[in-house]
């Protein structure tokens, strides 16, 4: 987790960098609040989160007649915190009813990192003694497929899969069917992300959860989504949270960009919180979101 956190913070740290340095030089100056703005956009926090936390900051420093910095930087980190989220609940639902697996659907863009989310996730689950079986619903590329079933084998649990070009929806049905027969605790299944047109992703989605859920509920549909595509990635979000009732966002590659506000932003769109983030491409770079350590890794 230290290991994770300093690579969080060193992508990070040119918006904590910043955001600090304008505060640490006492008054403020409207110059000084435009740079705030820019560099809180330039990080790709949104315009109206953006305004807000100014907003905010700005009637904080005034009332309380703040000039020290250490207690600027203390106001800065609160109201940070406070629009990241801190009490949204962000734990992944897992638990299934009535003896039935947890059925987790992960979704989005195909090269955001869904695979490898399924794979880190499963892992994450075996390691809390769970149970996990894996859908391959991308039945689209058998690249995908393979992909997926090598995270399997790596992890120790098995995969479900379809032919190529088979019906996605039938691949989670068996999954689920499976995971049922088995006593499995988890289900998670991967899905194509093709986003050629937004009917056909529709009907695709909606009709996998829908036959899925001829056996057993879908406890949690996690949006995968890649931080380095900043107000693009946002846009498909958008589409897929149309189709899909999405409960948590997966934010992969957060290590490869310094636009961390993004995480601001998104939540903000969606209406749902940043569950995971993505720190790297490894196995284990998978690390639950958590909004204060977030934001003192922004402002290390
Ligand atoms: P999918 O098409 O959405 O299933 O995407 P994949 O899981 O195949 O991932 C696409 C690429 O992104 C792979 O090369 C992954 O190793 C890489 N990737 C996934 N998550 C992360 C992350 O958090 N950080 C970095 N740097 N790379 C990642």
């Amino acid at each position: 987790l230290v290991r994770l956190r300093a690579r969080l913070a060193r992508s990070q740290s040119s918006l904590g960098r910043g955001l600090l340095s304008l505060l640490g030089g006492g008054d403020l100056t409207e110059d000084d609040w435009e740079e705030l703005e820019d560099t809180l956009l330039a990080a790709d926090v949104g315009v109206e989160p953006t305004r807000e936390l100014v907003d905010n900051l700005r009637n904080r420093l005034r009332v309380e007649g703040v000039s020290d910095p250490a207690r600027a930087r203390e106001i800065l980190r609160e109201e940070l915190i406070g629009v990241v989220g801190p009490s949204l609940d962000r734990s992944l639902k897992s638990t299934g009813d009535d003896g039935k697996p947890g059925v987790v659907l992960v979704v989005g863009v195909n090269g955001t990192g869904k695979t490898t989310t399924v794979g880190r996730l499963a892992r994450v689950l075996v390691a809390e003694d769970k149970t996990v079986l894996l859908g391959a619903a991308d039945t689209f590329r058998a690249a995908a497929a393979d992909q997926l079933q090598t995270w399997g084998e790596r992890v120790g649990v098995p995969t479900v899969r379809g032919p190529e070009g088979g019906d996605p929806a039938s691949v989670g049905f068996d999954a689920v069917k499976q995971g049922i027969a088995d006593g499995t605790d988890v289900v998670l299944v991967d899905t194509a992300g093709r986003l050629h047109t937004k009917a056909g992703l529709m009907d695709e989605l909606g009709k996998v959860k829908r036959v899925i859920e001829k056996q057993a509920p879908v406890t949690e549909v996690l949006l995968v989504i890649d931080a380095t595509t900043g107000q693009n990635g946002l846009t498909q979000a958008r589409v897929f949270s149309e189709v899909v009732d999405v409960t948590g966002i997966v934010l992969t590659k957060l290590d490869g960009t310094a636009k961390g506000g993004i995480v601001i932003a998104v939540q903000r769109a969606l209406g749902a919180p940043v569950k995971f983030v993505g720190l790297g491409e490894g196995a284990d770079d998978l690390a639950p979101f958590d909004a204060e350590e977030f934001v003192d890794a922004l402002l290390a």
